[in-house]
């Protein structure tokens, strides 16, 4: 799992089917991309300007913008960027990642689930992603 992967935003680019599944058209990755945020492109001046690595280095953390999208993941894949960031803040990048990879293996296969679907990439079996807690 790759630290560079984890987007300022908090999502965890490692656990994108974008960027996992291979039966997608791929993508690198916010980061790698160059892009910032996907979720933010252009709504943060300093996510823009680079002047903050991560959301949580910023004095306005959680701002509306990061709140509105952070609501979309949670109802919709049980999956908190906020809740990462903080992680990362108190716990180290190290420890998330660790964390990240214990949360989302695939129990079938072992290798990485993503957090867009119940449907292991890898193995094509179905792990309910509200029991990923
Ligand atoms: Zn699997």
């Amino acid at each position: 799992m790759k630290r560079e992967l984890v987007a300022p935003c908090g999502m965890n680019c490692n656990l994108c089917s974008w960027v996992v599944d291979p039966s997608k058209p791929g993508c690198a990755g916010c980061r790698p991309r160059g892009r910032g945020c996907v979720h933010k492109k252009g709504l943060c001046r300093k996510l823009a300007k680079q002047e903050i690595d991560f959301c949580h280095q910023c004095g306005e953390f959680p701002c509306p913008s990061l709140l509105l999208v952070e609501k979309r993941y949670v109802r919709a894949h049980n999956y908190s960027f906020v809740e990462n960031l903080n992680y990362i803040r108190k716990q180290g990048m190290p420890a998330f990642l660790k964390r990240e990879i214990k949360r989302y293996s695939c129990p079938s296969c072992g290798k990485l689930l993503t957090v867009h679907s119940d449907i292991c990439p890898h193995c094509g079996q179905r792990h309910n992603r509200k029991n990923r807690r």
